[in-house]
């Protein structure tokens, strides 16, 4: 089985697929699970359709060799952990350094940008050829989680590998249009309920939005629909801080965060049980609203006194 976490980003399925991809090329065959449905963005991927809900799933299971891509804790595997057996081995490949090495083999290299970028290492070190399909779900992985090239992880090495899969033919303007460019009309919508109730702190450091689930019952928006809104508040001219907060159908809280250089959010978001990267992180909280957004606020406010000191 192959398995990425739930609420799958272009990294997640892309290397879901990659991995499926290799190991058929070994000749060997997988089972593709993931909690999530394939976001619509990414469902021209090669192999996309073959990945499965486990409730779908009717073999034997539970499956006994998992492969875990972009997986920080098992717990982001969602219901489809209940697909993995008890004495199973776990192959860990991930790269956040909150990685807390839940596998049989753990390997997890917070350097790397995007575990597509570990998978492209694993591929040639396997002698596995390379062709346009695994090019392009490996290309889509470095695309997202390096936000198209922009963030501070893009570095040679990555650009370096993106040109190897280019000349595998992958497609780099068809990928982008469909991955970056394109919007639904819910996301949209969403976003529009989303800047609604943007707020900064008093020094203009934090900005914040709220989404509730009215938002999403009245816009038809679903959780994919939410990518990429949250970094408008993190654009704001003199922002370090994004935040969005929004109400699960459990009645939690999620926040999603994103800074530009001070404060670590992945560090803020594994104290509050969450965790992430450096500037992209995120964690589920207990409400009431009110209590969260304080909670929240105060410890970026602490974060940025400590980092900017
Ligand atoms: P997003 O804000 O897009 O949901 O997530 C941003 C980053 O933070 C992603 O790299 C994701 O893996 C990580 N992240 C978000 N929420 C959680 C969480 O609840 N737990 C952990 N461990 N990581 C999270
Ligand atoms: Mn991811
Ligand atoms: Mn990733």
């Amino acid at each position: 089985m192959v398995v990425s976490h739930l609420h799958p980003d272009g990294d997640a399925i892309g290397s879901t697929l990659a991995v499926k991809w290799i190991l058929e090329k070994l000749g060997k065959s997988a089972v593709l699970v993931n909690e999530s449905p394939v976001p619509h963005k990414f469902q021209f991927l090669p192999g996309a359709g073959e990945i499965r809900s486990p409730e779908e799933w009717r073999g034997d299971a539970p499956f006994r060799q998992v492969i875990a891509v972009d997986v920080a804790d098992a717990e982001r595997m969602g219901k489809a952990s209940r697909l993995v057996a008890d004495d199973a081995q776990i192959l860990n490949i991930d790269h956040h350094p909150t990685n807390d090495r839940f596998g049989t083999v753990n390997w997890v290299e917070p350097k790397a940008a995007a575990t597509a970028e570990i998978l492209c290492h694993w591929a040639a070190h396997l002698g596995v050829k390379g062709d346009r399909a695994l090019a392009t779900c490996l290309y889509t992985g470095l695309l997202t989680d390096t936000g198209g090239f922009r963030y501070s992880n893009t570095t040679p090495e990555v650009m370096e590998l993106a040109s190897g899969l280019l000349r595998h033919g992958v497609e780099p303007a068809e990928v982008a249009d469909r991955v970056m460019e394109t919007m639904t009309r819910e996301q949209l919508a969403l976003l529009q309920r989303a800047l609604d109730t943007l707020s900064f702190s008093r020094d203009g450091q934090v900005s914040w939005m709220w989404l509730s689930r009215e938002a999403f019952r009245e816009t038809g928006a679903r959780q994919e629909d939410l990518d990429g809104i949250v970094n408008y508040a993190r654009n704001v001219v003199g922002v370090d801080v994004g935040i969005l907060f929004r109400e699960t159908e459990e009645g939690a809280v999620k926040a999603s965060f994103r800074s530009r250089e001070i404060v670590d959010v992945g560090a803020l978001a594994q104290a509050l049980g969450g965790g992430g990267h450096a500037r992209a992180a995120g964690c589920t909280l207990k409400g009431p609203r009110e209590r969260v957004e304080a909670l929240v606020l105060e410890r970026v406010g602490e974060a940025l006194q400590q980092g900017g000191a």
